[in-house]
């Protein structure tokens, strides 16, 4: 049985007050969940949320990382910045990182070799667009995408996370029903099958596309549904734990 995973993406969201105090919200709300919950915040933050939530259960991470180690990359910051944060997570591939900053299916592959190799863990995000799915090829875009990552990241499969992002469910307000999800979360798991049947068993596929606390509950009970990735939502933290609740 996966343990559910309810990750925040709050993007580029946020100013010291106001995380303040949704920090403390999620901090007073997150006993006796039947998830763990993460949040993923903007780099300059990441002091502040290590501050906040040590010792709260919660764990943090960045919404994206450098795939070189350091030098002269002005703008990007490096995995082990990340683990000086004590950040657990990274999301590689976000859908607005491949299309407005043209991060290749090889580039996301390469992040998430170089998140593995310092202990982090990768939430490595797929999925089509409106007009990919309206032309039939939502199979092969994610199949596309993910393996990329598969064939990088090689037998550290395992400490992969994987997010279900269909490019039109984002911020939208329109999502995937959960039959549709299931069956691209179907697909994905049995292309890790292919590479590591035990691996496949255990590693968490999440769902993310306007998931809110009255639809988690639906999206969350599919099979190989084992968590959100949340943006909109992981913004309140009333939301957020509803989302966590519902799980
Ligand atoms: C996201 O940014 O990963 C996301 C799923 O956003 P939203 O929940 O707002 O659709």
């Amino acid at each position: 049985m996966r343990r559910k995973l309810i990750a925040g993406n709050w993007k580029m969201n946020g100013s010291l007050a106001g995380n303040a105090a949704l920090l403390d919200g999620l901090r007073a709300g997150c006993a006796n969940l039947n998830a763990d919950l993460a949040v993923c915040v903007p780099a300059p933050y990441l002091a502040q949320v290590q501050a906040t939530l040590t010792g709260s259960g919660i764990v943090w991470g960045a919404q994206d990382v450098s795939v070189h180690e350091s030098g002269a990359y002005t703008g990007e910051v490096s995995v082990s910045m990340l683990k000086d944060f004590a950040c657990r997570y990274v999301i590689v591939g976000h859908s607005e990182r491949r299309s407005y900053h043209g991060e290749s299916d090889e580039l996301v592959a390469q992040k998430a070799v170089r998140a593995l190799g310092a202990g982090l863990v990768p939430i490595v995000c797929v999925g089509e667009t409106l007009q990919e799915r309206e032309q039939g090829q939502t199979n092969a875009v994610v199949t596309r995408q993910l393996k990329a990552v598969l064939d990088a990241v090689g037998t550290q499969l395992a400490g992969i996370v994987i997010a279900y992002e269909p490019v039109w469910a984002i911020g939208t307000g329109k999502t995937a029903t959960p039959d549709m999800a299931q069956q691209v979360h179907e697909l994905i798991r049995t292309n890790l099958a292919q590479r590591d049947a035990a691996a496949a068993s255990t590693i968490q596929v999440l769902y993310g596309g306007s998931m809110k606390p009255d639809n988690a509950k639906e999206l969350l009970a599919m099979a190989d549904i084992d968590g959100g990735l949340i943006g909109g939502a992981a913004l309140k933290a009333a939301d957020f734990l509803a989302i966590a609740q519902a799980a």
